[in-house]
This record gives structure tokens, sequence and C-alpha cells, in this order.
């Protein structure tokens, strides 16, 4: 039976990051996923926020044209302009990213095993035996600490009895080439119960890609009927009439905020798994990068100490304090459903003072925060 020191289960964002990092620290890392090309059924649309830009090494050649202008839609489809002096967006290219990280990660020695699923475990002393399926056949192996990067509907989290995701959103979005761009690159946002209750529909379009998507509360809605709604009803806004269709892309997205249990002697969660998306914005690709170089610096030192202290500074209640006032904003958002509120909504947002906090919403430096990683004092930093 093969041995590792630590078996990461996915290989989205948040699981590449982990794995890269902790590949370069020395230590014997087995990724698996069970897709078999990470550039398949890629489930975001992968709109990075300045702060992740200047704080990670994300490659140039991965992300599209940056973007400074936001427009706002109301139900009756009335326009707001916000705009930053910043390039505030970019979107990424999702496959290539992934490809470049998983190539950083297989020098670093990481073991990457694709079509492969992690079916469960059992613990053996101090180890898991952690059982991988592939299409053909079973294996397993013997490893020190299990990381689950499996996304919104973690199998690890269920197996290592730690919390899972309760409440989500759906999403799904059709890439285009060849759109037309009118005007500088933008991020257009269409607040409508109907096609989107509970969240929102969307154009993001750096001149190169153009996704055109709806969320919103499954149950409440049909993700495909409503996205085909919306797209039909775009005629001044997007011309689609040269478009190539790329990809279709869609998935949950969990939306309770950070858990509270996310860790314990055996194994972690970082990323969707962990719920660590923002519940008013339903961004997770910051919080993917931060909580993994957090949860990376966490395993090597209990590896290392074998101290379970260390753990604690790897507790979903260090982060939640920073997002009530997030969390309260999704239960308005997830209980408003008549049009003719959010047109209010929206025309007051004409104020000054609301007209501040829509600019903050989309341009704030609000991110997840930083845990300064230090087992005397843990703290969570970082703008909110
Ligand atoms: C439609 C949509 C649009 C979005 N747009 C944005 C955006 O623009 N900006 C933003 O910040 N956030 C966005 N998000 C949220 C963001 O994409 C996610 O928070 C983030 O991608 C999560 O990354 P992850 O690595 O945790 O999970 P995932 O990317 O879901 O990766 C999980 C991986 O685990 C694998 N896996 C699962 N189970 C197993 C198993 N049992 N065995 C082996 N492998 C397994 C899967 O194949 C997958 O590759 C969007 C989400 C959706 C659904």
């Amino acid at each position: 039976m093969n041995t590792t020191d630590v078996t990461i289960v996915g290989a989205g964002l948040a699981g590449l990051q982990c794995a890269r990092l902790l590949g370069q620290q020395g230590l014997r890392v087995l990724l698996i996923d069970r897709k078999a090309s990470l550039e398949q059924s890629i489930h975001t649309t992968g709109i990075f926020v300045r702060r992740t830009l200047e704080d990670f090494d994300i490659p140039a050649d991965c992300l599209g044209p940056p973007l400074r202008h936001v427009t706002l839609y109301s139900p009756s489809r009335r326009s707001m302009e916000l705009s930053s002096l910043h390039d505030e967006f970019r979107i990424g290219r999702m496959g290539r990213l992934y490809t470049r990280y998983l190539d950083h990660c297989l020098r670093a020695g990481v073991d990457w095993i694709p079509e492969t699923r992690y079916s469960g475990h059992s613990v053996l002393g101090e180890h898991l035996v952690v059982r991988l399926d592939s299409r053909s056949s079973s294996s397993w192996v013997k490893t020190r600490y299990l990381i689950g990067a499996d996304g919104s509907n973690s199998r690890v989290a269920k197996h290592l009895q730690l919390e899972t995701n309760r409440e989500w959103i759906v999403g799904v979005e059709d890439v285009f080439a060849d759109v037309p761009l009118e005007g500088p690159p933008r991020l257009h946002c269409f607040l409508d119960p109907e096609l989107a209750p509970g969240y929102l529909a969307w154009i993001a379009h750096d001149g190169e890609e153009a996704h055109i998507g709806v969320g919103g509360y499954p149950g409440m809605f049909d993700p495909a009927l409503a996205l085909e709604k919306f797209r039909a009803g775009l005629g001044k806004i997007i011309d689609l009439r040269h478009a190539t269709q790329i990809e279709r892309r869609g998935g949950r997205i969990p939306v309770g905020g950070v858990l509270r249990n996310i860790s314990n002697r055996y194994g972690l969660l970082v990323g969707d798994a962990a719920g660590a998306v923002s519940p008013l914005t339903a961004g997770g690709l910051d919080p993917c990068m931060r909580l993994s170089t957090l949860a990376a610096k966490v395993v090597a030192e209990f590896l290392e100490s074998q101290n379970e202290q260390v753990l604690s500074a790897y507790s979903g209640d260090l982060f939640r304090a920073r997002f009530t006032s997030r969390l309260w904003m999704r239960r308005i958002a997830a209980t408003t459903r008549q049009p003719g509120l959010i047109e209010l909504a929206c025309a007051s947002l004409r104020l000054p003072i609301l007209n501040r906090f829509a600019w903050h919403v989309f341009f704030g430096r609000g991110s997840f925060p930083d845990i300064n990683f230090d087992l005397r004092r843990q703290v969570a930093v970082g703008a909110d």
C-alpha cells in the first residue's frame, strides 16, 4: 500500500493551491480528482477581484483584460453605472490556470491521479487508509492527513464527521467568444427575482469572452429555462448574432457562510467544502486562495509537531464573525421576492449614502480574512 503525508481530494482552485504549497514544503502529497482533465466541467465564471490579484501569483496569461465598470439593472431594466479608477476584476481562463497550477504541483513532486474518486476511509492508529476508486479498479493509500477540497457537496466532510453545507444557490452560464464589445469591458448585474431569485443574472464581458448567467435558490426557479429567457431578452445590451458558444458551466454555490467545524485530527476542509464563499456576492475564488494558504501552513505545522493545538488555528469561528453583516444581507436577499420592493431598493441606490454602499459591495477591499497563523495569538486580519 502506498503511503503519503497528505492526500488531497479535489483539484479545483482550493485543492491545487494546497497541493502546490505542501509539495513545495517537501511533504509527500497525493492529489486526486474524479475528472479526467481539469479543463473539463469548470463551474465558475472565474472573476477574480483586485485584492486576490494583488496578493497571489495568478499568471497574467491565465487572466482576461481588466474590468473597472459595472452596470446594475433593476427588475424593470433601469440601469445605474458604477465605475472605479482601478482595474477591479479580471476573468480567469480557468482551464489554463488549473493546468498551470497542476504543473507547479508536479514540479514540486506532488503525485497526481486523475479520474479517481475518494470513496471513504478508515482509521488505522495514527493514519487513515483512504479508498480510491477509478473506473476499473479500487486501491488504498495510507495517509497521515486528509484534505477535503471536493467542493460544495463534500464527501470528505461527511466521512470526517465535519460540518457540511446546508444552504446554497445554483448558477448556470454560457460562455461565448466573438461577441462585439461596445465601450470598455464591463460587468452587468441584473436584479430580477423571477430570473434569479435571491441572487443575480449577469453578463461579464471582457472583450475576449462573454459570460452570460443566472443564479438563484434551487426550488424557486429552473436555471436552464431562466438562462434561456434571460438570453432571449438581451438584444439591446449584447449582440449574440455572430457569437460562438464555447461552454456551458454551472454548479452549486454555498452561501451559508464558512462552516464552523472544518478540521480535526485526521483532516480538514478547504474552498467550497468549507463553505468558504462570500454569502453576499457568492465569490469563492478569493476565499479558496486565502483559506488554502492557511490550511497548508496549519497542516505542515501539525504534521511536523503532532501538536493538535495547532489545528485550533483552523476553525470557521475565526472567520464567521467577519461575515455577520454579509449573512444578514443574504437573509434579506433570500426573502425579498417582490419585484416592486427590489425596484424601490434599486432606485434608492441613487441616494449618495446607498450609492456608496453599492460601490463598496462591488469595489470594496473586503475579502476573506487572513488569519495571522501564530499559535499564541490567532487573529483575523484584512478588510471587511
Ligand atoms: C456558476 C458559478 C459561477 C461562479 N463564479 C464565480 C466568480 O466569478 N468569482 C468567484 O470568486 N467565485 C465564483 N463562483 C464560486 C467559485 O467558483 C467556487 O467557490 C470555487 O471555484 C470553489 O473551488 P473549490 O476548489 O473549492 O471547488 P471545485 O472547483 O468545485 O473543485 C472541487 C473538485 O473536487 C472534485 N471532486 C469532488 N468530489 C470528488 C471525489 N469524491 N473524489 C475525487 N474528486 C472529487 C471535483 O471534480 C472538482 O474538480 C462561481 C460558482 C458557480 C457555480
